[in-house]
């Protein structure tokens, strides 16, 4: 059996990554996203093992202490993290498994697993990210500015990133990212297993 393909999806905060999954996982796209850890407070509509296991600060440093995440890292003071669990379970039977995570951990996710694709997301312009970080109402102005300021940041590092998704409409957005896992599970290391089959 082939083994999955591991996606990395980021996007400066506020630009719609969770609008673009859901909406890929709405379309008849089979994939499993991670659900990571996070000591982060859940915001309203949230659910606990679905969106993120939510945790305290000491039980995140004791899972790092015991090697519990494939990466991890610390955002807007929060840590997040990515239980290799998660990745591994789903690799081995041949699915496609999505990570939605942020620059930092993308980057440490392709030193460890480098046949993994990257996919970064980017708003259609700085104006339009700007109205959807208010839009979605749970920001105050105080941490609006520090996520909008962050974002610039995170924009900067596309260049590290196999592709770019403008997510102007959704559904084209959806359509992009469904070409480049199709197109990417066509891959020689993606498909190697298979023929070595073949030629057995
Ligand atoms: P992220 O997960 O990247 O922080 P969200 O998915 O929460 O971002 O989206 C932020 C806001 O932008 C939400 O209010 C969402 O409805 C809106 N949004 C996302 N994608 C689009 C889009 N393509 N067109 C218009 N609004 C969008
Ligand atoms: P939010 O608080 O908006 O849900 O997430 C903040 C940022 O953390 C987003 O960019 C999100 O993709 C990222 N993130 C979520 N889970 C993880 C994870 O397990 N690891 C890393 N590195 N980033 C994550």
């Amino acid at each position: 059996m082939n083994k999955g393909l591991l996606v990395v999806v980021s996007a400066p905060s506020g630009c719609g990554k969770d609008t673009v999954i859901n909406a890929l996982r709405e379309s008849d796209f089979k994939f499993e996203k991670t659900i990571s850890d996070t000591t982060r407070v859940m915001r309203e509509g949230e659910t606990n093992g679905v969106d993120y296991t939510f945790i305290d600060e000491t039980t995140f440093k004791n899972r790092i202490e015991n090697g519990y995440y494939l990466e991890y890292t610390v955002y807007n003071g929060n840590f997040y993290g990515t239980p290799k669990s998660e990745v591994e379970k789903h690799l081995d039977k041949g699915e496609c498994v999505l990570m939605k995570i942020e620059v930092e951990g993308a980057g440490n996710v392709r030193k460890l697993m480098p046949e993994a694709v990257s996919v970064f997301l980017v708003p259609p312009s700085m104006e339009e990210l700007e109205k959807r970080l208010r839009g979605r109402g749970t920001e105050t102005e105080e941490s609006f500015k520090k996520r909008f300021e962050t974002a610039k940041q995170e924009l900067a590092r596309a260049p590290e990133y196999d592709y770019i998704v403008v997510n102007d409409e959704i559904s084209k957005c959806v359509e992009k990212i469904r070409n480049i896992i199709e197109t990417e599970g066509l891959r020689y290391c993606a498909m190697k297993n298979f023929v070595d089959d073949l030629l057995r």
